[in-house]
C-alpha cells in the first residue's frame, strides 16, 4: 500500500497502533513530492532533512509512550507563514533570502501537537490573487488538469493536498483564498471566524480580513488541523479569547431539523451551468437528509467586490510600507540616497499586481478620497455584514457555491484583472463580514474538473458548518476521487 493513499485521520490512526512509523510516513510523501513537484510546482521550499528529523523525533515521542494530536503527520505551510530558520518570501521577489527569526503561533502550535513541516507552499505574492499565478517564482498546476490553475492564492497548499504530497496544510483566507483553491483541487478548506485563529506570524496582507485556514481530503482532517490552530494567543490582540470546542463532536452525521438558506443573489448569470446544478442537486441531498432548505436574501452581495477593493488594498498599501530595503530582503540602490534605494527596492521587489493594490489602497486612503472611498467602503461592509446577521436570524447556515466556474486555464485572466477579481464574488463577503465558511467538493464538471460547495455560519459557529458538511459528506463519495491525472 502507498502510504500517500491514507488521508490524516486513517494516518493518525496507523500511527497510534504502531503500523506505521512517523518516518515511513514522511519518506513516502517526500517522494511523492520528488516524483511531481516538476509538473506541479506546489512548493517554494522543501524542507525534507528538517522533516525527517522531526519525524525521527516523532516516533521517539511515541515510543516513549506519549501521544499528541498530530503526533507525525507531515504537512504543507503556505510561506506567506513565518518559520524559524526557514527562507519565507511570501512568494514575492521583495522578501527572497528572509529566514524569520521566530515562528507564526498556528504553526507553532501545529510542531507542539507533533506535526511535520514538509515545507514552504507556493502563493500568489502576498497572497494577492486567485490563481497562484502571481507567485514571483513559478505557478502552480492543477492536479486535476495540468493546464488549469489551481485557484489561489493557497494554491500550493491546496495543490499538495489533492495530489497527496502532504496530508494537509495551512492556508490563508483573506477574500476567499483557502476556500476557493479548495474547490478547484476537489478537497477541503475551511476559513474561520475572524479572531479565531492568531495571525501573529503571518505576513499581513489586509489585517482586518486575514485569516489563517485549513486544508485536507475531508472534513474531519480539517476540522483536526483547525482545532489545534484555533484560540486565543496573547501576541494577537485580534484573537478572541474564547473557548475553542470540541470540533469532533460535530462531526455526529446528522442534519434533521437544520435550517439551511439558500441566497437568491449566489447565482447569476454567467456562472458555470454545471456548477449550479451540482450545488442546487446538493442542497437538494441535505433537504432529503432531513434538513429544511428555505431561501433567504443578502441584498448588498453585489457590493461586496467593491468594497473588498477598496479595503482590502487600503490596509495592504499600510502593510506593505515596512518593504523597503532596509529591515528585510535584497536591497536595490546605486549610491543615489535613501529615496532612490527605496525606489528601486520597491520597483524591483514588487511583482505588477503587488504594485496596483499599494496604488489603489494609497489612492483610497489619501487627503480628499477618504471619506469618499475608504470611509464609504467601510459603511458598506457594515451592511453586508447586517445582510448576513439577518439571514442567521431565520437559518442555521447558508449554502452557496464556492466559485462561479471551475478552474480556468493558466494565463487565461492574467491580462484582465477584473476577471480575476471576480472569481472571489462568493467568497469575499465572508471575510467582509468575519463569518466562517467551509468549502468541500460537490460534483466534478464535463471536464473533471471539482465544483466546490460553500457552507457559512454565523461567527464562531463553525460547528455548524462543519455538522452540515460531514454530513454531506458522509453520505456522497466526492471527497474519494483521486484527482484523474495521478491515476495514470
Ligand atoms: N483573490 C482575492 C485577492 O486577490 C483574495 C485573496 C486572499 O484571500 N488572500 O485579494
Amino acid at each position: 500500500m502507498d502510504l500517500t493513499d491514507l488521508t490524516l485521520s486513517e494516518a493518525l490512526r496507523a500511527l497510534r497502533a504502531r503500523q506505521i512509523s512517523a518516518v515511513e510516513l514522511t519518506e513516502a510523501h517526500l517522494a511523492r513530492i520528488e516524483a511531481l513537484e516538476p509538473r506541479l510546482g506546489a512548493f517554494l521550499t522543501v524542507t525534507a532533512e528538517r522533516a525527517l528529523e522531526q519525524a525521527r523525533r516523532a516516533d521517539e515521542r511515541r515510543s516513549r509512550g506519549e501521544e499528541a494530536p498530530l503526533l507525525g503527520i507531515p504537512l504543507g505551510i503556505k510561506d506567506v507563514l513565518c518559520t524559524e530558520g526557514v527562507q519565507t518570501t511570501a512568494g514575492s521577489r521583495i522578501l527572497e533570502g528572509f529566514v524569520p527569526p521566530y515562528t507564526a503561533t498556528a504553526v507553532q502550535k501545529l510542531f507542539e501537537s507533533g506535526a511535520i513541516m514538509l515545507g514552504k507552499t507556493n502563493t500568489d505574492e502576498f497572497a494577492m490573487g486567485s490563481s497562484t499565478e502571481n507567485s514571483a517564482y513559478h505557478p502552480t498546476r492543477n492536479p486535476h488538469r495540468l493546464d488549469r490553475i489551481p485557484g489561489g492564492s493557497s494554491g500550493g497548499s491546496a495543490a499538495a493536498v489533492a495530489a497527496r504530497m502532504a496530508l494537509g496544510a495551512l492556508g490563508t483566507d483573506t477574500g476567499g483564498s483557502v476556500r476557493q483553491p479548495a474547490a478547484m483541487c476537489g478537497i477541503v478548506g475551511i476559513k474561520p471566524s475572524y479572531g479565531r485563529v492568531s495571525r501573529y506570524g503571518l505576513i499581513a496582507f489586509a489585517s482586518s480580513l486575514d485569516q489563517i485556514g485549513t486544508f485536507g481530503r475531508t472534513v474531519r482532517d480539517a476540522a483536526l488541523l483547525l482545532q489545534v490552530i484555533a484560540g486565543h494567543d496573547p501576541m494577537d490582540s485580534t484573537s478572541v479569547n474564547a473557548p475553542v470546542p470540541d470540533y469532533s463532536a460535530a462531526l455526529s452525521g446528522e442534519v434533521t431539523g437544520v435550517r439551511i438558506g439558500v441566497p437568491k443573489e449566489y447565482f447569476v448569470s454567467g456562472m458555470q451551468p454545471e456548477v449550479e446544478a451540482a450545488v442546487r442537486a446538493a442542497v437538494a441531498h441535505l433537504e432529503a437528509l432531513g434538513a429544511h432548505v428555505r431561501e433567504v436574501s443578502l441584498p448588498h452581495t453585489d457590493y461586496g467586490l467593491p468594497i473588498y477593493y477598496l479595503i482590502a488594498p487600503a490596509e495592504a498599501s499600510a502593510n506593505l510600507a515596512r518593504f523597503d530595503g532596509v529591515r528585510y530582503g535584497p536591497r536595490f540602490s546605486d549610491g543615489r540616497g535613501m529615496w532612490e534605494m527605496y525606489r528601486q527596492t520597491r520597483g524591483k521587489g514588487f511583482g505588477s499586481e503587488v504594485k496596483r493594490r499599494i496604488m489603489l489602497g494609497t489612492y483610497a486612503l489619501s487627503a480628499g478620497y477618504y471619506d469618499a472611498y475608504y470611509l464609504k467602503a467601510q459603511k458598506g461592509r457594515t451592511l453586508i455584514k447586517r445582510d448576513f446577521d439577518r439571514a442567521f436570524a431565520e437559518v442555521d447556515v447558508i449554502v452557496t457555491p464556492t466559485a462561479p466556474r471551475t478552474a480556468f486555464r493558466l494565463g487565461e485572466k492574467l491580462d484582465d484583472p477584473l476577471q480575476m477579481y471576480l472569481e472571489d464574488i462568493f467568497t469575499l463577503p465572508v471575510n467582509l463580514a468575519g463569518i466562517c465558511g467551509i468549502s468541500l467538493p460537490c460534483g466534478y464538471d464535463a471536464e473533471s474538473l471539482p465544483i466546490g460547495l460553500q457552507i457559512l455560519a454565523p461567527a464562531f459557529g463553525e460547528e455548524k458548518a462543519l455538522r452540515v458538511a460531514y454530513a454531506y459528506e458522509q453520505s456522497t463519495d466526492w471527497h474519494t476521487r483521486a484527482p484523474a491525472y495521478l491515476e495514470n
